[in-house]
């Protein structure tokens, strides 16, 4: 770790924005979550492309912080030969960083591309690229919503880690023992690399749970109540989630997590007063 990183191992994701402001709220955004040193940021991707001018567009503005910054990446429904582009371009424009995924068909889309699993899209990476990017590729602690069953979803996380991955960040969860369970029976197969929790402030709870039925994220039961009975009382919700996300993370940093990875939504505020409350 270099002396000017952060000493939790932390890092921001963005997503691409639609508008101007958006655009220039992102770049404030950035700039005070850059002082707080992290290792990197990284911005996502719309499966098939739908993002895929603006995530580049983001990167760049981004990487302008002299933050490595890592775009996410996704192969359902492109073929070899558009991947093959978007890594030389993102070489030519400097960027050693990615997240490597699958993704989901958007609907109404046609075919699923050449390349049906994230695990066949790093080992595309590799061969395509050699060790020029760092991969990281995605892991569900409380299994991908399309998996049969945890065990099974583990072994495919393992294969794609195999196939050349440099590390793992989580989908966001409020259980710490579905991470560490997971990180188990990751080593148990012989995955050796970093695997980063991904944490979600939680500050508007409809966008929560609605969010979280899509990924199959669980909100606890007694999460769900405590934030029901604040209903529009937007700082009561902040207030508390606040406490409950810095006790998830602190729990995880005690219990050997290498770092986290927080997903902003794009602001700063919520994701930096957990980082405040956090010990080394
Ligand atoms: P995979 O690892 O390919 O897994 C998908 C499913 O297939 C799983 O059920 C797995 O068990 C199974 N599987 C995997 N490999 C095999 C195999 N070889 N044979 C049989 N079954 C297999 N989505 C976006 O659109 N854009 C983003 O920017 C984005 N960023 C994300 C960042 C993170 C950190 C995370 C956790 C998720 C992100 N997603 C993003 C969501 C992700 O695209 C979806 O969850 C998608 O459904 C799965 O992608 P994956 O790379 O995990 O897929």
């Amino acid at each position: 770790m270099s002396s000017h990183e952060h000493p939790l191992g932390i890092s921001f994701e963005f997503f691409p924005p639609n508008t101007d402001a958006g655009r220039d709220k992102l770049i404030h955004v950035r700039d005070e979550l850059a002082a707080r040193k992290p290792r990197f940021f990284s911005v996502t991707y719309g499966a098939g492309g739908s993002t895929q001018a603006r995530t580049r567009e983001v990167v760049r503005a981004v990487g302008e912080s002299g933050i490595t910054t890592a775009p996410h990446l996704s192969c359902i429904g492109s073929e070899k030969a558009q991947l093959r582009d978007l890594l030389a371009q993102y070489r030519e424009e400097g960027v050693d960083s990615l997240v490597a995924l699958r993704g989901d068909m958007p609907s109404g889309m046609g075919s699923i591309g050449e390349l049906r699993y994230a695990n066949e899209l790093v080992e595309f990476i590799r061969t395509e690229t050699g060790d020029h990017f760092d991969i990281a590729v995605a892991a569900y602690p409380e299994s991908h919503p399309q998996a049969p069953n945890l065990d099974k979803d583990v072994e495919n996380f393992a294969r794609k880690m195999k196939a050349g991955a440099n590390m793992a960040i989580t989908q966001y969860f409020f259980t710490a023992d579905a991470y560490f369970n997971f990180v188990d029976k990751a080593r148990a197969l012989g995955v050796e690399q970093p695997i980063i929790p991904g944490i979600m402030p939680i500050t508007n709870y409809t966008k929560l749970a609605r969010f979280s039925d899509a990924c199959g994220a669980e909100i606890p039961r007694w999460i769900r109540k405590q934030l029901e009975s604040y209903g529009d009382d937007s700082e009561a919700i902040a207030a508390f989630g606040t406490d409950v996300v810095s006790r998830l993370c602190q729990r995880l940093l005690d219990g050997g997590a290498p770092g986290l990875h927080f997903y902003t939504l794009n602001q700063a505020a919520p994701v930096l007063k957990v980082v405040d409350n956090l010990t080394d």
